[in-house]
């Protein structure tokens, strides 16, 4: 006998209930993408019959995920801010910490038609939910890898967020002397010992968007000091980092002279981003 919506979701959570922390929410993703319906659609008919084909994609994406695989990898997607992003192994999945970024950087009095630059942008999750949010704004993104850049385009494109412009570039390489109000990064900052890297969907990220030498700090000692020539005269850089390197990237800022050093926290309190 066919499934049920919520027979199946039930089946599934139970089937990942030891391999995964969210099991009954990835089952419901994954079911949900089979059937392209939305969230609403689980309250509104749980009682939807399965045919043989959805109920047997859905077993294959069960597998899929009892091996490991993330769910945004499996669906290819993934939704940042209020976008839905197309994601592949090419580049980090985008993380709810994330979004502290992006509602620090709209919290920043900058001018209506501020250049904006993202750096390391991956999927263009943070340049396009700034550039969503404020079309005045003209965002370069940059990613060294061009298969980002091209997600980041796709994605660009299929959002018709038209005010974000992606290209390669390694960090500034391509920037060329190029002045911005405002530079955004979430880059590598993981020390490569760290445990973590073993578990969940790290390992199916690439290292090269994780990790970072110099105890996760080099890549963002870069940054910071090289953006002096590429920020405007008051122009901000806003860096997301591990909840331990608050003080040391505050530290950094000063030794490079930046002023008005601020570190938030993200939704688990933990020191996020830094502002200065
Ligand atoms: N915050 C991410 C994680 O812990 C890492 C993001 C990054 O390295 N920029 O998985």
């Amino acid at each position: 006998m066919a499934h049920t919506l919520e027979q199946a979701i039930a089946a599934g959570a139970d089937l990942l209930a030891l391999s995964s922390e969210s099991a009954k929410l990835d089952a419901q993703v994954l079911l949900l993408h089979i059937l392209q319906k939305p969230r609403s659609y689980l309250f509104t008919w749980p009682e939807h019959a399965l045919s043989d084909e959805q109920q047997s994609q859905f077993n294959v994406f069960i597998q899929r995920r009892l091996k490991g695989e993330p769910v945004a990898h499996i669906t290819g997607l993934r939704e940042f801010w209020s976008l839905s992003l197309e994601v592949n192994a090419t580049t980090l999945i985008p993380r709810p910490d994330t979004e502290t970024l992006v509602e620090q950087a709209l919290e920043i009095a900058l001018p209506a038609t501020a250049k904006v630059l993202d750096l390391g942008t991956g999927t263009g999750a943070i340049a396009l939910a700034l550039g969503s949010e404020m079309p005045n704004w003209q965002i370069t993104a940059v990613d060294r890898v061009s298969d980002a850049v091209a997600l980041a385009t796709r994605n660009q494109q299929r959002l018709a967020i038209n005010n974000v412009h992606a290209k390669q570039s390694n960090w500034f390489s391509e920037l060329h002397g190029e002045k911005f109000n405002l530079i955004v990064t979430n880059p590598p900052y993981i020390e490569s010992s760290d445990i973590h890297l073993n578990q969940g969907d790290v390992r199916f990220e690439p290292l090269s968007a994780l990790v970072a030498d110099d105890c996760g700090m080099s890549d963002i000692k870069q940054i910071i000091t090289q953006s002096r020539d590429y920020l405007s005269s008051n122009g901000y850089l806003l860096i997301e980092h591990g909840f331990e390197q608050g003080e040391a990237v505050r530290h950094f800022f000063e030794k490079m002279a930046f002023i008005n050093i601020k570190t938030v926290k993200d939704l688990g309190n933990n020191d996020r981003v830094t502002l200065a």
